[in-house]
C-alpha cells in the first residue's frame, strides 16, 4: 500500500479526494501527519498546489498530493480567485466568505453572476520531484441571490449550475463529483498516474 499526504486541511477537500483515491493507496492527512499548512505565497492556483505538495513532502518523506482550488467570479475581475478560502478575512467560515459574496454582488443582475470553480490537483513523488503530476478541472456556474442546499462546503450553496438547475450544494456527494471542478480534476490526475504506472 503506498502512503500518500494530502496537503490540506480543509474537511470538505479531504471527504471528495478521499471518496474517489485511486486504489492501493493509504491516505494520510497533513493533520495526522503534525505538518502545519504552507505559505500560499503564490499568485495562481498551479503555484500554490505546488508550494503545498512541496512542503508536504519535505516535512513528510513521503509523496503528497495537494489541491488548490477557488471560485472566479466575473462581475468582480476574477476575484475571490487564489484567495477564496480567506476572502472574508484570514480566519473566515464558509457562512462568512459567502455573505460577502452576496454582500458584494448585490444589485448585479443574473445575467453577470457568471463565475467557475478552478481546482488543480499536485501530486509530487518527492520534495525535490522535477517532474510532478498537474491537473486540472474548471466547472461553470453562476452565483444565486441566496444560498440553496445543504450538501457540499465553501461556496456550494451559492453555486448554481445552470445545466443541471440546481446548485452544488444541492447534489448528491456523487452528482457533484460527476460534474465538478474537482472531480474533473481527480480523473484526470489517475489518468495521468495509470499512464505513468504502464496501466
Ligand atoms: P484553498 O484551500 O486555498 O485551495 O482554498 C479553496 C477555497 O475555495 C475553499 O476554502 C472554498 O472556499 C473554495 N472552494 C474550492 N473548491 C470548492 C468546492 O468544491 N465547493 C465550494 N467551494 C470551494
Amino acid at each position: 500500500m503506498q502512503q500518500l499526504i494530502v496537503a490540506t486541511g480543509n474537511a470538505g477537500k479531504l471527504r471528495e479526494i478521499a471518496s474517489h483515491l485511486p486504489d492501493g493507496i493509504e491516505l494520510i492527512t497533513q493533520a495526522q501527519a503534525g505538518i502545519s499548512g504552507a505559505d500560499e505565497t503564490g499568485l495562481t492556483f498551479v503555484e500554490n498546489a505546488i508550494l503545498k505538495a512541496r512542503h508536504a513532502a519535505s516535512m513528510s518523506g513521503l509523496p503528497a498530493m495537494a489541491d488548490d482550488s477557488g471560485l472566479e467570479v466575473d462581475a468582480l475581475l476574477g476575484r475571490p480567485g487564489i484567495y477564496s478560502a480567506r476572502y472574508a478575512g484570514q480566519n473566515a467560515t464558509d457562512a462568512d466568505n459567502n455573505q460577502k459574496l452576496l454582500t458584494t454582488l448585490a444589485g448585479i443582475p443574473e445575467s453577470e453572476r457568471t463565475a467557475r470553480f478552478h481546482c488543480v490537483l499536485v501530486l509530487l513523488k518527492h520534495a525535490d520531484d522535477p517532474a510532478p503530476l498537474i491537473a486540472s478541472g474548471q466547472w461553470e456556474g453562476q452565483i444565486l441571490t441566496a444560498p440553496r442546499g445543504e450538501n457540499g462546503f465553501g461556496y456550494d450553496p451559492l453555486f448554481y449550475v445552470p445545466g443541471l438547475q440546481r446548485a452544488a450544494a444541492e447534489l448528491t456527494p456523487a452528482e457533484k463529483h460527476q460534474y465538478s471542478h474537482r472531480g474533473q480534476a481527480l480523473r484526470q490526475l489517475q489518468a495521468a498516474m495509470d499512464k505513468g504506472s504502464g496501466n
